[in-house]
């Protein structure tokens, strides 16, 4: 390493995209500079799985840079223990190097895109900040589809963005016919179909280094790790899992997206852990890949699979990467920083401390929380429809509705985290994200899994000892909302069902709920 460099330019640690045009050239004036922070592993309790990948990860796109040709800094928790943040750590780099310019890439996560702004206000020294070059939309686009406080509609983002990029089109047409095949997506898993699923690609990283590292800086982590992190940490790994994806899960993806299963029955018990579904999100997030790399191959295995995969399993990945991914992140974008406030609802019961253990009799729950502390992963229907759904209809404030889902999945960055629960799963943006509250009971739960038949509660049952909590908890829910939810055409037969009953019945129902939001911590 020389003692001086002309630029110092940043990598966050979700800036692990070795395709940057930063990386075309190699330049021996510029320092690169990778480093573990603890403003970064504070800022909320994470899993110990997400903080030790990210760590590898960085630590893997440091080796392969310097391979390049690079100049590289990569700096450990060690390194940097004595700035209080990074600001400061950057004052000390620029100085020592003597550097005349410095150059970062835009942030995904607005905390930090306003501190690095800041900062650079007020530098005497040239700064520059990148795009990403990772998104299909580039930040100066985002104000051309998404407006402010608005509600915006998925479904209408995602047809303008398969017509501009032209993927699954014929012409100004959707292939097969159909923008959308979500009506044949809703298929729960029977045990004809347990061989469909493939025992899960996972890595051996041997992070002992890191995790030693993690324990001597006493950092506060939740969750599960063995010795070797699943997890993919370079392109490789994530480029292998990809191409696992597009040969055993994509002919079913769209299918089986939906379902949950329940591990206590199958012989294999570790089979099942994330079903059909891709497990790309962290290599995505962390930007080892790219979105259109991602969906380039899995057209390319539709295309070449001879009728296996049919066009309405590889629509409904499509539909994930190119329509929701980004559309959340316009939605976060447009509407910060106020939408981190935003509470529609009025919740604020506190989260129970068994969302940190998966200690509760309730079989669904417990399933989704242990899984989520054992891998960092629960898949999209457990986030939404188990964990999410429970919070919403026992009116916990969203703000620590949001810390847990910030902290316990590899995947959860703010701008893609946030816009998920406290719009989708919590309804606290009053719609902007989508257009009903996803608020479910018992029914929904059984008919979309095998949760129930274990469970200590029976789900066919509101009022006894024994009865599912979610039965009167949705009922509690809705009743309470009712100013708000009975005018929208897709709550209409509910409220019908509710309002048939007496009143002697209605209140029976809200005071079992009472009694359970009272005694949530037993639940
Ligand atoms: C309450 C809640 C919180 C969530 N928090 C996060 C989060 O912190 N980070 C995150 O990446 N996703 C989040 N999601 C979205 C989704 O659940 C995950 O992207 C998905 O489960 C990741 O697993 P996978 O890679 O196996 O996804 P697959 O089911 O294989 O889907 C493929 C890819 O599509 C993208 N995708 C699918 N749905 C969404 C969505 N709603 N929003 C954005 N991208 C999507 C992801 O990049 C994912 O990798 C959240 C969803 C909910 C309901
Ligand atoms: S009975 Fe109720 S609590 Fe138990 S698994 Fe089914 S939905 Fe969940």
């Amino acid at each position: 390493m020389k003692q001086q460099y002309k630029t110092i330019r940043l990598v966050l640690g979700d800036q692990l995209n070795a395709s940057h045009s930063w990386f075309q050239e190699k330049n021996n004036d510029t320092l690169y500079v990778i480093a573990e922070l603890h403003q970064e592993t504070d800022y909320v309790v994470h899993h110990i799985q997400k903080v030790v990948a990210f760590f590898a990860a960085m630590k893997a796109l440091s080796s392969a840079l310097n391979k390049a040709g690079h100049q590289v800094l990569h700096l450990t928790l060690d390194d940097t223990k004595d700035f209080q943040d990074l600001p400061s750590l950057l004052a000390h780099l620029l100085k020592k190097y003597s550097a005349t310019a410095f150059e970062y890439q835009l942030p995904d996560e607005y905390r930090l895109r306003e501190q690095l702004s800041k900062y650079t206000r007020q530098l005497e020294i040239d700064s520059c900040a990148y795009e990403t070059q990772h998104f299909y939309l580039s930040d100066s686009e985002l104000s051309d589809y998404f407006k402010q406080d608005t509600k915006h509609r998925m479904e209408h983002f995602y047809r303008k963005m398969r017509s501009r990029f032209n993927l699954l089109m014929e012409g100004s047409s959707p292939q097969g016919g159909q923008w959308n095949y979500d009506a044949d997506n809703r298929n729960k898993i029977k045990a004809d179909d347990f061989d469909k699923i493939p025992e899960p690609l996972i890595f051996e990283n041997d992070c002992d280094d890191i995790i030693e590292r993690i324990k001597a800086h006493k950092i506060k982590t939740m969750g599960m790790m063995t010795n070797n992190l699943y997890w993919p940490i370079n392109r490789s790994q994530s480029l292998a899992l990809l191409r696992f994806f597009c040969q055993h899960c994509l002919k079913y993806f769209g299918r089986f997206q939906d379902a949950m299963l329940d591990q206590q029955e199958m012989t294999v018990q570790e089979k099942y852990w994330s079903l059909l579904h891709s497990r790309l999100s962290f290599s995505l997030n962390s930007k080892m890949i790219s979105p259109h790399h991602v969906v380039k191959q899995a057209i390319e295995a539709y295309q070449q699979s001879d009728g296996e995969i049919t066009i309405a399993q590889i629509e409904g990945f499509v539909r994930q990467i190119i329509g929701w991914r980004e559309f959340i992140r316009g939605i976060y974008w447009l509407n910060m920083p106020q939408y981190s406030q935003l509470n529609y609802l009025n919740a604020s019961n506190k989260m129970p401390s068994w969302f940190w253990t998966g200690k509760t009799k309730m079989n669904c729950l417990k399933h989704a929380i242990s899984q989520s502390l054992d891998y960092a992963y629960a898949h999209h229907i457990q986030r939404l429809m188990i964990t999410g759904n429970f919070c919403l209809i026992s009116g916990i404030d969203p703000t620590e509705v949001d810390a847990w889902y910030l902290g316990i999945y590899i995947d959860a960055i703010e701008w893609v985290e946030m816009p998920n629960t406290r719009g989708m799963s919590q309804f606290a943006d009053g719609g902007i994200v989508g257009s009903k509250a996803y608020a479910a009971s018992g029914n929904y739960v059984n008919k979309m899994s095998n949760y129930c038949s274990n469970c200590h509660y029976k789900v066919n049952k509101t009022l006894e000892d024994n009865a599912c909590p979610l039965n009167s908890l949705y009922w509690h829910f809705m009743d309470k909302h009712q100013d708000k939810f009975a005018n929208n055409p897709r709550s209409r037969m509910v409220y019908a069902n509710w309002n048939k009953k007496t009143d002697a019945q209605r209140q029976q129902v809200l005071d079992k709920a009472t009694s359970l939001l009272i005694d949530i911590e037993n639940l």
